[in-house]
């Protein structure tokens, strides 16, 4: 069978349809391969929260052809400003828009989860020799010399050349391939709200990006759909008991405003307007460590399955569709020359040192926002010397 499959067309299986379900689905399918995606949910769709995208992602995007659909959905920020939570007083700015295009080739865009995956599955459901099945939720994988066989929990089993898990932080595929546990709490939790910037008193409405740093915790908020909406990301330190693969927890408004009782009157102004909270425990892994860890046989993980992390660099869909990326490019290769593991080995090799870089700069950007005391006022002088010169990130924008 190998000899036969190697003339054919690959055939790639996908566990989960998330962001990075559907990305490899778009890259595999462009590269040539036949794909067929399995998502566990009865309907394809993602959280009400928002994705900041820098120009390393926009870039793949323009590329798919999704440059048309992304500008009718998302908004293009002018600039990036960091305030202190408690003061109020600007840190830092980088400048976005038009520079960060001269900079980098793309824009910084923000966007609406649902809106991504929407351009994304609306994407692949264009494309020929795509299977998209809901409602199957993979339990087992067999991965062999010809051929990797997929068993779901109805007792389906189908065959393929290639698994790609993008299952997720909870990934099945990771459990059985790594056997490596479960993810780790990071003991933060994260309160997000989406609401129309019409809601808001003019003086809070915005369309920049600004982080709001403060002792023990941060406050994100950016637009999204066009600039109708306003996403807010509050993070604290705290743990909830139970539930921690639920990224939908209902959130008690008045913790969070406890939370952030000592805060400037500006930052206070906006956590006090938003009426409705939800609430994400959040969890990683360690970064990466070697290329076995992301594919190993016919099988590859990507995004969040492989590494998941702390958003604190705002890069975890953003590596995933990087991920996705660098498989089409390997499986375009798929020739019979090469073969299917040894394709998927390549990717990992490419991949997985940028992947732990952007994990553990996560980390530290977490730990540098939550300073407190003598080493808080360190980092804000630092940002008010350097500014853009510490809030740019090149070797991460311009890409792998
Ligand atoms: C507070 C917060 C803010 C963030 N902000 C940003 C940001 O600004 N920019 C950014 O780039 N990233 C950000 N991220 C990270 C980003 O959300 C994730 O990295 C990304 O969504 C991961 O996508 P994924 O497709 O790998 O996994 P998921 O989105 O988890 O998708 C996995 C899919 O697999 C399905 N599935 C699971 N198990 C099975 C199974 N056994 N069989 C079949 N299907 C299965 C699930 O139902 C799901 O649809 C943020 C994360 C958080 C928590």
């Amino acid at each position: 069978m190998g000899q036969n499959r190697s003339l054919m067309t690959t055939q790639v299986l996908i566990a989960g349809g998330g962001i990075g379900g559907l990305a490899a689905g778009l890259a595999c399918s462009r590269a040539g391969c036949q794909v067929r995606l399995y998502e566990r949910a009865e309907a394809f769709g993602e959280v009400g929260a928002g994705i900041q995208m820098g120009p390393n992602v926009v870039r793949l995007l323009q590329g798919w052809g999704l440059d048309a659909a992304l500008r009718a959905v998302a908004a293009y920020p002018e600039r990036l400003q960091v305030r202190h939570a408690l003061s109020g007083a600007e840190l830092g700015v980088l400048r976005l828009g038009q520079t960060t295009v001269q900079r980098y080739g793309a824009p910084y865009a923000t966007i609406h989860r649902a809106d991504l995956h929407q351009l994304l599955l609306a994407a692949l459901q264009q494309r020929e020799r795509v299977q998209l099945r809901l409602r199957h939720t993979l339990e087992t994988f067999e991965s062999g010399a010809e051929a990797v066989r997929l068993r779901f929990a109805d007792g389906l089993e189908v065959e393929g050349d290639a698994l790609l898990g993008a299952d997720g932080l909870w990934s099945r595929v990771r459990s059985q391939l790594l056997n490596d546990g479960p993810p780790r709490v990071a003991g933060h939790l994260a309160y997000r709200a989406m609401l129309p910037q019409a809601s808001l008193p003019a003086a809070l409405r915005s369309q920049q990006v600004t982080a709001w740093l403060g002792p023990r915790l941060h406050v994100v908020q950016y637009p999204v759909r066009g600039g109708a909406w306003l996403n807010v990301v509050a993070i604290v330190h705290g743990h909830v008991h139970g539930g921690l693969e639920d990224w939908d927890h209902s959130a008690n408004t008045a913790d969070l405003q406890a939370a952030l009782a000592h805060t400037c009157g500006a930052l206070r102004a906006l956590i006090e307007a938003v009426p409705d909270w939800r609430l994400w425990v959040l969890c990683d892994r360690p970064p990466l460590t070697s290329a076995d860890q992301m594919a190993r046989g016919r099988v590859a993980l990507l995004g969040d399955a492989a590494h998941p992390m702390r958003p604190y660099l705002a890069q975890g869909a953003g590596m995933a569709i990087e991920d996705a990326a660098e498989l089409g490019r390997q499986l375009a290769q798929a020739d019979g020359v090469l073969d299917v593991p040894t394709l998927l080995q390549r990717y990992a090799l490419n991949r997985w040192q940028r992947n732990a870089r952007v994990q553990a700069r996560s980390i530290r950007n977490g730990e540098i926002f939550h300073l407190q005391g003598p080493l808080a006022w360190g980092r804000d002088a630092a940002l008010r010397l350097l500014g853009e010169r510490l809030l740019d990130v090149p070797w991460l924008y311009q890409g792998p």
